[in-house]
């Protein structure tokens, strides 16, 4: 039997926020589950999201960095946009004979084409969107402005997109179970873990082999931790008793595998979807890294990491080889033996043997960073090179930047020893021109790649010199798009 996939998929949780990052009971929140799977499984130190939710969900969902799906920023409101066109993880291992499950936030677009149940997915029981788009209007402590006035909550209420916990199975259409008030978010952790664990026994009545897509609603603001949870970390914050629910759902996950003998037989990837948003504190997590959010700072890509599978994965492993959250694809599809598409780059890489071989070293030598659709920067080996950036507005005194800033170009570069100076604060690029040739050749091969495969979007590279056998490319391919009338091409 092929062996099952579960990627347990937290939303805006921070590095440090789990006890095997450093965090758990020194900040307050314990998290004795994720501590487990760590102790006895990998822990990556360096596994990167993309900066906000979407595009991660997107790159998970695709192997393909969001500049490629245009899948820039989270989707909000019922605004359209998703998956068209895309092929997804779950439905390569479909096609591949896999049970294929989705629970939890989508948040991968609302229209139709783009619901779980259309992309590959047999079931999924969850919401479409994102935790604060139920509930923030509906709250008196954020929005009076609105709950006290009949006109505005109308127009909230008449606004189109969907309210509800919805279930949907493939070939069906989507059925709403619920309208999501405050009181119904407060209990979906704990409602989607149930059908989860439910899912997992039932599966091991089975013949084939599943892939579980989880994604918790923790811990995305606003935090409405259950009341068996209220008020129960030693921190006593919504956020943290929220996290500690997300903890105990996977421990439920867990328990379920190994009563039912499923635990040998089952890869448990646990991860978060972007840095903490440290633009709802104190509603928000916690991490070493520079800045949040929204950035490609440290602080919103470098999320934590444990992939734990018994027998198979050497327990008390470390490793701070470079990992991509599009390498999810990739190394799902090739333990589920599932052909990839050839008409599409995919940017993620297969790490099977990085997460098992006992010595295993990362397949995968660079990070790109991308923000937005501006090209931000590169990561090789412990060195990061960053050509655009988020920066903190000077006359915010609250918000650190993440998704409040500004975009800003660095005429020369900077680049930050991450071993050395995991806050990103000292420059030293002028210092380190040794390196300046494999930082470019490394940034001109992936940028190359979008002549040969065209992005959906517009993208901005700032600062990275083109070399000139680039430029008849460049401008052959640009001509061809204007008389495709396809909209904006590479912008150089
Ligand atoms: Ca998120």
């Amino acid at each position: 039997k092929k062996p099952n996939v579960l990627i347990f998929l937290m939303d805006d949780v921070g590095w440090n926020d789990p006890g095997f990052n450093g965090g758990g009971a020194a900040v307050g929140s314990p998290t004795p589950n994720m501590d487990r799977l760590a102790r006895e499984g990998l822990v990556l130190t360096s596994f990167y999201s993309t900066p906000t939710c979407t595009p991660t969900r997107a790159a998970i969902m695709t192997g393909r960095l969001p500049i490629r799906t245009g899948l820039l920023r989270p989707t909000m409101y019922g605004e359209k946009g998703g998956l068209h066109g895309e092929t997804t993880v779950a439905r390569l291992m479909s096609d591949a004979g896999y049970v294929t499950q989705a629970i939890g936030k989508w948040h991968i677009g609302e229209n139709k084409e783009s619901q779980p149940h259309n992309v590959g997915f047999d079931d999924f029981y969850g919401f479409l969107s994102v935790s604060d788009m139920y509930t923030e209007w509906r709250d008196y402590h954020h929005s009076p402005e609105i709950v006290s006035n009949p006109a505005r909550l109308d127009m909230m209420n008449r606004m189109e997109f969907n309210k509800n916990v919805v279930h949907a199975r493939k070939g069906g259409d989507l059925r709403n179970v619920q309208e999501i008030n405050i009181p119904v978010l407060q209990e979906l952790d704990r409602v989607w873990n149930e059908y989860g664990v439910d899912f997992v026994r039932q599966q091991a009545k089975g013949e084939k082999p599943w892939f579980l897509y989880y994604c918790t609603r923790a811990c995305h603001f606003d935090s409405y931790p259950q009341d068996a949870f209220r008020g129960k970390t030693p921190a006593k914050y919504s956020y943290t008793d929220c996290l500690a629910e997300a903890d105990h759902a996977l421990g439920n996950l867990v328990t379920a595998l190994e009563e039912t003998g499923q635990l040998e037989n089952t890869l448990i990837l646990v991860t978060s979807d972007n840095g903490p948003n440290m633009e709802s504190w104190p509603d928000s997590g916690r991490s070493l890294f520079r800045n949040s959010k929204g950035s490609t700072w440290e602080g919103g890509m470098r999320v934590p990491f444990v992939a734990y599978w018994k027998g198979m994965i050497r327990p008390g492993r470390v490793s701070d080889g470079l990992c991509d959250c599009t390498d999810l694809f990739t190394t799902a599809a090739r333990l589920a033996e599932a052909k990839l598409p050839e008409d599409r780059f995919i940017d993620g890489i297969d790490q099977t043997s990085f997460l098992l071989a006992d010595d295993g070293h990362s397949n995968r030598r660079e990070i790109f960073y991308w923000l937005m659709n501006n090209f931000s920067g590169i990561r090789v080996g412990e060195f990061k090179y960053l050509v655009t950036a988020t920066e903190k507005d000077p006359h915010d005194s609250v918000n650190p930047g993440g998704l409040s800033g500004s975009t800003r170009e660095y005429t020369w570069g900077k680049q930050f020893n991450l071993y050395m100076d995991p806050k990103e604060e000292h420059n030293y690029a002028i210092r380190k021109i040794e390196y300046s040739s494999t930082v470019n050749e490394s940034a001109s091969e992936h940028l190359k790649t979008f002549l040969d495969y065209p992005p959906k979007v517009e993208v901005t590279i700032a600062h990275i010199k083109f070399e000139p056998w680039m430029v008849p490319l460049l401008r052959k391919h640009l001509e061809e798009r204007k008389q495709q009338k396809i909209g904006p091409g590479v912008h150089p």
